[in-house]
């Protein structure tokens, strides 16, 4: 790998987040020699650590995955920490001053990355201050890498929208969104693009349906007094499972590069319906888990009130009204405490116009429809459902499937979602972050259902911990006839 350089200022170095997620995904760069001798970071927090302090919390993080305590240590040496205030600009002079000794001391070129992992009403505080306080150097990039939540609703994001882009251009900008990072939501493109065969099919005269569902079987746990001001369509629809949509549902980009391929994302978004207020009665269906063994029902989780309305579980219905989607609903659901923990997208095909093939043949068989699977986790992989001759005397069919899953080799080969995530960022390429664009578009479309939901008590709870979500849910399908492809 060539050797990227630049200064990682990250703010919230003492999070959850950071220990978690992006100390790891940064030793693994640093294993691949994606980031090497030309390569620092700068952590901040409220606390009162120093360099040693905080090397030794980064060394933690990592060494599970380490070769050596000797790797473990030339990694963090690049680790620098500085107790930080957000809201005291002298703090931002500190930052500058050894921001600018870093520079010179690793060769940096002026290539700065602020990565702020911070509660959300922060993030335009920081921005701001950074372009306030010059903190941005002269030469090379100034880049900003955002968490989620991007907005609440679209009023909220098009104010953080706003304050950010006083100090950061869109270009500069990169909004994390971690499905994107990961393989198989990035194998969407893959299959669709490198395979005429799939593609010159993929569109309503061949496509019946599209799912994706994306299935957790943990409560809120201790992040429910977040949660209970999010809620599931906030939490997971308005941003991963919008992105995967629109990633299925977009037109081929003329070039396979980010401004193109983020220009189709935002015209298939433009295509969404956006409902009305029946529409959304008819079209979205919100749950709340209920008590089953062991387990308190949402109302009574810590931190979460007993009136609470919040939904865990959303289904869902999208319409596109562009000439490839028009009359394919795009199904998806989202929730806590299902079955199982999986994310999948399921892609029905239409049976036969004359389903008279093998009736002619006397035994009334079922063709099973065809289906394209991709699996995203826990199992990476796809599946094809297709239908063959039933072995024997007369002529039924059955159905039969390709299944091509990664290898235990090639997963471990994956890199980790923000791994590839920060390393995009490096490299300045925009494919996996989401645009203002897209951002917005999916925020319309969700505050038109926020908005119903708001003027409506919900009966809840309405379904069972370890059970695919309310009845209502399966009966979104059902009234066309339809049904969830994947149960688990
Ligand atoms: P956290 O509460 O664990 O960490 C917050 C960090 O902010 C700490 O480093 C703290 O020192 C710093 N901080 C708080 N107030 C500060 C102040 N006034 N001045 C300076 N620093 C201050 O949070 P987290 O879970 O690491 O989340 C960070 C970001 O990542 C948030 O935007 C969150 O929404 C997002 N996120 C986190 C997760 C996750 O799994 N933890 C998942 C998705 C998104």
């Amino acid at each position: 790998a060539t050797e990227q350089t630049a200064l990682l200022t990250l703010f919230g170095a003492t999070g959850d987040l950071a220990s978690r997620k992006l100390y790891p995904a940064l030793f693994n760069l640093y294993k691949k020699g994606e980031i090497k001798e030309h390569f620092a970071l700068i952590g901040t927090g409220r606390r009162e650590w120093d360099d040693d302090k905080f090397r030794s919390v980064v060394s933690e993080s990592v060494k599970d995955a380490a070769e050596s305590d000797q790797q473990v240590n030339d990694f963090v040496s690049h680790f620098y920490y500085k107790s930080h205030d957000v809201t005291n600009p002298e703090h931002y002079k500190v930052l500058k001053g050894l921001a600018d000794e870093l520079d010179a001391k690793y060769d940096l070129n002026g290539n700065r990355i602020f990565y702020i992992s911070l509660a959300p009403r922060f993030f335009s505080l920081v921005a701001n201050n950074l372009k306030e306080q010059q903190v941005f150097s002269e030469n090379g990039f100034n880049r900003l890498i955002i968490e989620k939540p991007f907005g609440h609703d679209f009023e909220s994001a098009e104010a953080l929208n706003n304050s950010l882009s006083a100090a950061f251009s869109e270009d500069q900008v990169f909004r994390i969104d971690h499905y994107l990072g990961k393989e198989m939501v990035q194998n969407i493109a893959a299959l669709r693009f490198g395979n005429p065969m799939i593609e010159s099919v993929w569109n309503n005269k061949f496509i019946d349906n599209v799912q994706v569902t994306l299935a957790e079987n943990m409560g809120v746990g201790e992040r429910a007094g977040y949660y209970d001001t999010s809620g599931a369509l906030r939490d997971m629809v308005q941003n991963h499972i919008m992105q995967i949509v629109s990633l299925l549902a977009m037109d081929e980009p003329n070039k396979y590069k980010d401004v193109e391929i983020r220009a189709q994302k935002v015209k298939a978004l433009q295509a969404l319906h956006i409902y009305n207020e029946d529409e959304v009665a008819e079209n979205f269906v919100r749950g709340q888990y209920g008590a089953a063994d062991n387990q308190k029902d949402y109302r009574h989780e810590d931190n979460v009130p007993e009136d609470s309305n919040t939904e865990t579980f959303v289904a869902g219905k999208l319409e596109f009204e562009n000439n490839r989607w028009a009359g394919v609903p795009f199904y998806v659901r989202t929730g806590k405490l299902l079955a199982d923990k999986f994310a999948r997208i399921d892609v029905v095909f239409k049976q036969p116009a004359l389903d008279d093939f093998a009736r002619a043949n006397g035994t009334d068989p079922q063709l099973v429809p065809n289906r394209i699977s991709i699996k995203i986790e826990p199992d990476s992989g796809f599946e094809m459902k297709l239908n063959k001759k039933h072995v024997g005397q007369g002529y039924t069919t059955d159905s039969f499937q390709f299944t091509h899953d990664l290898t235990t080799e090639e997963m471990k080969e994956v890199p980790l979602p923000y791994e590839r995530l920060i390393n995009d960022a490096m490299k300045g390429d925009h494919t996996n972050f989401a645009s203002w664009a897209e951002v917005a578009q999916a925020w319309k479309f969700v505050d038109q259902i926020e908005k119903v939901w708001n003027t409506t008590k919900p009966d809840f709870p309405n379904y069972t911990p370890g059970s695919m979500g309310p009845k209502a849910a399966d009966d979104l399908l059902a009234r066309s006839g339809r049904k969830w492809a994947f149960r688990a």
